[in-house]
């Protein structure tokens, strides 16, 4: 491969780089000079790519290249030539989304499905000629029983975000639609880790496939600066409110570790003057596609999300993510700091943690195998009410007010003066969460008393 690799010269047909050239894309990203030509020569593929490498147009682009090549003897109602399983709803409407924008000059036909919806659109949908069928497994295997949909035709299938599937416990619906498919198919696997459970997965779905990667394993993307600010669980709210106004942040996505906690910060946000919206698994599916619509084109500024709704979240450029609460999962963290920092872009990942949270931060700093910088927020005092924590927060957060000896956050003491900083003042999160040791190495991680 040439070190100017340009999309032509991976072989794709000309209306495919046609679309392309509108997106503004300049050179294929290293899974696409990878992936494409491998989709291109008809093999199954095994590809461990994160979201924000460009996975998506790294099989959007070959398959629609080779439906084109060999375009269908006869066009059949409800029976799709690709089917592409994601293992969430958001994340198969964005697929579906690249499919329709790298396809625009083409006469391929797609259409995504997933539950929580009304089923009928999508029978009426059937009804029609399709070539690439984007769906979560549960919706499609509805409509296989209802004989609503027929994969006997499928010549290409992709498992996207195949690991999350697992985690999503959809192992058995996978194996229930790949029963269905027929024997002589290319296959394509995207995970963002190569667990034993993917490796097994794909000795039984794969045929000698190729195998690539991008991202080293359960590396955290070097194009986010990640920080860290300790702070009682009862004041966060308060700092990030403070944060977010004070920096001028306009677009940032915040995780909880709970549906019910994602909604109350979204509710106290709100009342706090910002723009806020919740996005979970109990939301219906307008709300939740309103909340993400406003937050694409700018009238939220901030969206509170729970790991699973926010999962294939693709914004282009998003520039801040928080964690309100670290995920009890470590890989969970790597995956929401990859909502920023994509392609090219750089990012910044804020995590607010309680002193409770220690064990959790530690797993991380031991996954992505280096200390997160240690930031403290100037301007900002702890408020004199704090949040009630909810019954369930309580059993995480008991120790919620003691010690303020290990807070670099804690409230003045009398006669100390608080450090207020005038209003828009900062507009950069480095100087609000100033990094307290920018370069901590081990000798500092040590000394940290909150960690002990
Ligand atoms: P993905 O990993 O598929 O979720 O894509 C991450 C983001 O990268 C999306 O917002 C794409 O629009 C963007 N993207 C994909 N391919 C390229 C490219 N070749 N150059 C620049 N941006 C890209």
């Amino acid at each position: 491969m040439n070190t100017q690799t340009n999309f032509a010269s991976l072989g794709l047909a000309e209306p495919l780089l046609r679309a392309i050239a509108e997106t503004g894309y300049t050179a294929p990203t290293p899974i696409q000079a990878q992936a494409v030509p491998q989709v291109l020569k008809g093999g199954d593929l095994l590809a461990a790519a994160q979201t924000g490498t460009g996975k998506t147009a790294g099989f959007t682009l070959p398959i629609l290249h080779r439906l084109l090549e060999s375009p269908a003897s006869q066009a059949t109602a409800g029976r799709p030539r690709c089917l592409i399983l994601t293992p969430t709803r958001e994340l198969a409407a964005q697929v579906e989304e690249s499919v329709r924008t790298y396809g625009k000059y083409t006469k391929v036909r797609s259409m995504v499905m997933f539950g929580g919806v009304n089923i009928n659109p999508q029978i009426s949908a059937l009804r029609k000629p399709l070539d690439i069928l984007v769906a979560t497994p549960g919706r499609l295997l509805d409509h296989a029983q209802q004989k609503t949909v027929d994969l006997s035709g499928v010549e290409i299938l992709v498992l996207d975000e195949a690991d999350r599937m697992l985690d999503m416990g959809f192992i058995r619906d996978i194996r229930r639609v790949l029963a269905l498919l027929p024997k002589n198919r290319q296959n394509l696997l995207f995970s963002a880790t190569f667990s034993d459970e993917i490796r097994e997965l794909a000795k039984g779905v794969l045929d000698n496939p190729a195998e690539i990667s991008v991202a080293r394993r359960n590396t955290a993307s070097e194009l986010v600066k990640q920080s860290l600010i300790m702070v009682d669980q009862a004041h966060k709210r308060d700092m990030l409110s403070h944060i977010i106004r004070e920096s001028g942040w306009h677009q940032v996505l915040v995780f909880t570790r709970t549906k019910h906690g994602a909604n109350r910060l979204a509710e106290k946000l709100s009342k706090d003057g910002l723009t806020a919206a919740a996005i979970h698994g109990n939301k219906s599916q307008a709300a939740r596609t309103r909340a993400l619509s406003g937050f694409k084109d700018g009238k939220v500024a901030v969206l509170v999300a729970t790991d699973i709704a926010a999962r294939g979240i693709d914004i282009d450029q998003l520039p801040h993510v928080v964690n309100f609460e670290l995920p009890n999962v470590p890989e969970d963290y790597v995956h929401r700091i990859g909502r920023t920092g994509r392609a090219g872009s750089e990012g910044s990942a804020l995590s607010l943690v309680d002193r409770s949270e220690i064990k959790f931060l530690n797993a991380i700093e031991k996954l992505i195998k280096r200390p997160i910088d240690r930031g403290t927020l100037e301007g900002w005092t702890p408020p004199a009410v704090v949040d009630a924590p909810d019954e369930r927060e309580s059993r995480n957060f008991r120790r919620i007010g003691t010690g303020r000896a290990h807070n670099q956050n804690r409230r003045p003491a009398a006669g100390e003066p608080a450090r207020r900083s005038s209003p828009g003042r900062g507009t950069d999160q480095a100087r609000q969460a100033r990094p307290a040791q920018s370069r901590q190495g081990a000798g500092a991680r040590r000394r940290d008393p909150a960690r002990t």
